[in-house]
């Protein structure tokens, strides 16, 4: 029989894969039996709806058989099996997605157990196994067809026979080594051990001799007490391919009208892609041990979503479908239950993990600032306690915090936008806040200033950027300086704004200003950081700001501009430039023409 070759960069892994000094071999049974679980679960799910399976939730189990004259580990399951075409699909290509990540993950791991996270579960038989046979019958169909493989130089699929539905997977295992006594894989104690160590909780018994191995209690069924620290890491790293701790842990009981219980984790990294389409929210649900869905999308909001877990809820009915259980009363009690449990788990972590807080916020932040726009702002209020932004203190704070700690006299929330915190920290109109004793909020999300918006005050102080045209930050005597000075040089405001055309609306002396020379801000609702921000979206780049470009009176430069528009309106034209062009650098936006500013600095030097 011909045998047919893998596709080729699953060749490359696979023999990455048998050769790497992996520390874990033993793990390939738990990938195997989790597979042959899964199986189950998929045909335990259809014998809900449909007659024809013949099984009920009690028939269904996983069966090791060990042969060690013939160093044979055999395990069957009684699942849903596989067709020609999904055999072909399946185990002819390894890690259908983040192929290359995986092989430079493995080129570079020892120990971290890196299997299960890429989708390449079954493969790891082959770190212990010179050959592997699948035969297997797919539920509905009559023909069995037998898949075998020596390894990376192919393998070959046949018609075979097998009278139940289901599948069994072979294994001959390798020679031992100095590293590894592989023959100890077809002995009972080893067998038994690693079941118990990593498959305890398949919640269908995996049977060895007539006995079963497996407690089959899921942790979430199990009381707290008796639930450690490490059951959890290694529940939460298996079961949702973690590649990090996770940060909190959320268990809910609940009993009453609605019945479940809930086993969560906030994570305490994105996983790879969590901020594109390929990340797929939602938690694990099951019903009176039964699995109804992998990513239940309904069970947490937007906000939350990257929370992992798994929801178990004997009040659910479940021989409805899959859609209509989305519209399930139940459910919808359930996901707002959950929702309050999250909101209150993250509340619990700000006060008494800070630490731990403020890095969970680095990754997840941004999704709960979304979370607050989103639905017309719908949930930002519920939202706002889980705020904390980098502040002209040095240290994340809390609008609380900020709150708590104003000085008297300090009437509104102050915030500079910019892209990074050195950058806010380095605004012109930042100084005079910073002189009166007033705290700065730096914004460095794009999103930051629509949640500010939206919130519009926190505990009644309004928020206001420190580049508003009025941030009552100046004094009164500064007021009346600006104004008597700006009546006094009316001339050269006029003539600055003329040179400048359509660039800006306005050039106006400016209250905010103590050493810098100038600065921009916006006459409309639109402030020059949404500008930035709506320049990057199609179609919204005709949103823009009202600028104005403002001088500081008090200043050199300013001086210079006045005495060259008496003498030489020529040079008061290219200071003018020179002072707009300066406003824009510093405000970080384009340059329309940086050679022709270059030249119009040298001129004037
Ligand atoms: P993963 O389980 O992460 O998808 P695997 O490489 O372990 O990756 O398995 C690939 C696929 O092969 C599975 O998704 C499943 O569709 C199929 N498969 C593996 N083992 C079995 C089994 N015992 N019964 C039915 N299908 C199986």
């Amino acid at each position: 029989m011909p045998k047919k070759q893998f596709k080729a960069e699953s060749k490359k892994l696979l023999d990455l894969m048998i050769n790497s000094i992996y520390t874990h071999k033993e793990i390939f049974l738990r990938e195997i039996i989790s597979n042959a679980s899964d199986a189950i679960d998929k045909l335990c799910y259809m014998s809900l709806t449909d007659e024809n399976v013949g099984l009920s939730r009690a028939n269904f189990k996983i069966e090791i058989a060990l042969d060690p004259s013939q160093r044979k580990l055999t395990v069957s399951d009684n699942g849903v099996g596989m067709t020609r075409e999904t055999l072909e699909q399946n185990l002819g290509t390894i890690a259908k997605s983040g192929s290359g990540e995986f092989k430079a993950t493995l080129e570079n791991a020892e120990d971290i157990d890196i299997i299960g996270q890429f989708g390449v579960g079954f493969y790891s038989a082959f770190m212990v196994s010179s050959n592997v046979t699948v035969l297997t019958r797919a539920y509905g169909s009559d023909t069995a067809y037998e898949w075998s493989s020596n390894g990376a130089d192919g393998y070959t699929i046949k018609e075979a026979e097998k009278e139940t539905v289901g599948t069994c997977v072979t294994m001959i295992l390798k020679e031992d080594d100095d590293n590894e006594k592989y023959s100890d894989f077809c002995e009972k104690w080893r067998v038994t051990g690693l079941v118990k160590k990593y498959s305890d909780y398949i919640r269908y018994p995996i049977i060895l001799d007539g006995e079963t191995l497996n407690s089959m209690v899921p942790l979430w069924q199990r009381p707290k007490s008796e639930v450690t620290k490490e059951d959890l890491d290694k529940f939460y790293k298996d079961k949702f391919a973690a590649s990090s701790d996770y940060a909190k842990v959320i268990r809910v009981d609940a009993e009453g009208t609605v019945e479940y219980k809930a086993l969560l984790f906030v994570p305490q990294k994105a996983p790879m892609g969590y901020y594109t389409t390929e990340y797929k929210k939602g938690l694990e649900l099951y019903s009176s041990g039964v699995m109804i869905m992998t990513d239940c999308e309904d069970l947490v909001p937007e906000c939350f979503r990257f929370i992992r877990g798994v929801v178990d809820s004997p009040s659910l009915s479940l021989n409805i479908s899959r859609e209509m259980l989305q519209h399930d009363k139940q459910l919808r009690v359930i996901a707002a239950n959950i929702e309050k449990k999250i909101k209150a788990a993250l509340e619990e972590m700000l006060r008494e993990d800070r630490v731990r807080y403020e890095e969970f916020f680095t990754q997840f932040g941004l999704q709960i600032k979304y979370g607050m726009v989103s639905d017309y702002g719908m949930r930002a209020q519920e939202l706002k306690d889980l705020l904390v932004f980098h502040s002209s203190r040095g240290s994340y704070e809390t609008l609380k915090e900020y709150v708590d700690t104003m000085p008297e006299a300090q009437e509104y929330i102050y915030y500079a936008r910019a892209a990074s915190v050195e950058r806010a920290a380095d605004l012109p109109q930042a100084e005079m806040a910073r002189d009166k004793g007033y705290e700065i909020l730096y914004l460095t999300d794009d999103v930051d200033e629509f949640v500010v918006s939206i919130l519009g005050d926190f505990d009644g102080k309004k928020f206001k950027s420190i580049n508003d045209k009025d941030t009552a930050l100046e004094s009164e005597d500064k007021k009346e300086e600006v104004e008597k000075q700006t009546q006094e040089t009316q001339d050269v405001l006029t003539f600055a704004k003329e040179t400048l055309g359509s660039a800006v609306t306005d050039v106006r002396l400016s209250h905010k200003l103590k050493s810098h020379p100038v600065c921009l801000s916006s006459d409309n609702d639109v402030t020059i950081e949404m500008e930035k921000y709506f320049a990057t979206i199609p179609n919204q780049t005709e949103i823009k700001a009202q600028r104005v470009l403002e001088i500081n009176g008090s200043h050199k430069a300013f001086r210079a501009l006045c005495d060259a528009f008496d003498s030489d309106k020529e040079r008061a034209a290219t200071i003018v430039k020179i002072l707009y062009g300066e406003a824009c650098l510093i405000a970080d936006l384009p340059i329309d023409s940086p050679s022709e500013l270059a030249n119009l600095i040298s001129e004037i030097m």
